[in-house]
């Protein structure tokens, strides 16, 4: 076995210079996903949890050049679930579906203020699940409000540590703004969950060991990473985009360094390549995510196109997760999934 990945498996350390050389060198790409297969085993084991995912408004205040809600792309119908029909979804994920973990996304739409998600929230864990939110940047005292009410756990990637191409492609946003919020969810007392896009337009390979680099720093619980996919509605549509290839090494070789966090199989991942997910829950990942938002909003919530579950149901995404865990002989997660990296 590489040197370099039997140092990986065994300190969870290496330096940027080798997370570089492994980065580009595609001969030890399978080594490297059975190495964080394993280790995914012996720190988190065999069950995947399941999150039921519930995209609630696509109404977005931002304006991300790679993302299909961005405000300027007026080639979409938006549309907002209100209170009650978001907490009905809920309920349906965790009595009828049995899912423990319910997540709220949307974009960062103004008109759910603190009070208004904080009801959502509240509502929501009179059901006995962990409720993660990942609705974007906020002040700390929305994080601990957010937290008081009973949220556990928060999705926000910085989605590249390489400040100037976020600026380039974050318009009017800021990237250290992005990592105070992401200070904040910690010293709020959420499990903190961040991420990266792979493939952007002129993002180096030198910059996805940053970026693992930083997941470490930050002491992330939860960490999704994405395969960018170019959008036909967004200044970005004529890039090629990431390959399944590329994030799934920067997956895992994030699996090897943080032994012990929660890595999502994404569904861009899925959508990028069929058996996407499958192999993602084979080279590191211990999550996935099933879309329990009913079809007829799910399919103009389009970060990107060929979103893998546009068309399905709620119960069709279920069914379809589960056959997936067992042809691969995995368990699904009995328990609320926390990570097993969190400390209170
Ligand atoms: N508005 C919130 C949550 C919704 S966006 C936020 O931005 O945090 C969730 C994630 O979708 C983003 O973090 C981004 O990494 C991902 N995304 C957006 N556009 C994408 C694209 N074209 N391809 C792949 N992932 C994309
Ligand atoms: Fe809005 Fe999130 Fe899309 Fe950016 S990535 S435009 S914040 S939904």
């Amino acid at each position: 076995m590489s040197r370099l990945i039997q140092k990986a498996i065994s300190e969870h350390n290496l330096t940027r210079s080798e997370l570089i050389e492994l980065l580009y060198d595609d001969s030890c790409a399978e080594e490297l996903f059975s190495a964080a297969d394993e280790v995914r085993r012996q720190y988190v084991g065999d069950e995947i949890h399941l999150r039921a995912l519930i995209e609630f408004s696509n109404i977005c205040r931002n304006n991300c050049c790679y993302c299909g809600l961005r405000r300027d792309n007026k080639n979409i119908e938006r549309y907002r679930i209100d209170e009650s029909a978001i907490f009905k979804l809920a309920e349906h994920a965790a009595k009828n579906m049995g899912l423990k973990t319910i997540v709220l996304q949307s974009g960062e739409d103004m008109f759910f203020t603190t009070e208004i998600l904080c009801n959502i929230i509240r509502q929501i864990k009179t059901l006995d699940v962990a409720l993660t939110l990942s609705v974007g940047e906020k002040s700390l005292e929305e994080y601990q409000a957010y937290r008081q009410a009973g949220a556990n756990r928060f999705l926000l990637r910085i989605e590249t540590t390489d400040k100037d191409l976020y600026l380039r492609h974050d318009p009017g946003m800021s990237w250290e703004q992005r990592v105070q919020c992401l200070r904040d969810l910690r010293t709020a007392g959420l499990e903190v969950g961040s991420g990266c896009l792979v493939g952007l337009p002129e993002q180096k390979v030198e910059s996805y060991a940053d970026d693992i680099l930083f997941f470490k720093k930050i002491d992330a619980d939860m960490i999704g990473i994405g395969p960018f996919i170019p959008h036909p509605d967004t200044p970005l549509k004529n890039a090629s985009g990431g390959t399944l290839n590329m994030a799934l090494k920067v997956m895992a070789l994030t699996r090897l360094l943080l032994p012990d966090i929660n890595i999502p199989a994404t569904t861009a991942m899925e959508s990028l390549a069929p058996n996407g997910q499958r192999k993602a829950l084979q080279s590191g990942a211990n999550v996935i995510m099933p879309n329990v938002t009913l079809t007829t909003y799910r399919k103009h919530y389009e970060l990107y196109p060929g979103k893998s579950t546009t068309g399905y149901t709620p119960d069709d995404s279920l069914r379809k997760v589960k056959e997936l865990i067992t042809s691969i002989g995995r368990k699904i997660g009995q328990g609320y999934g926390a990570s097993k990296h969190f400390k209170r």
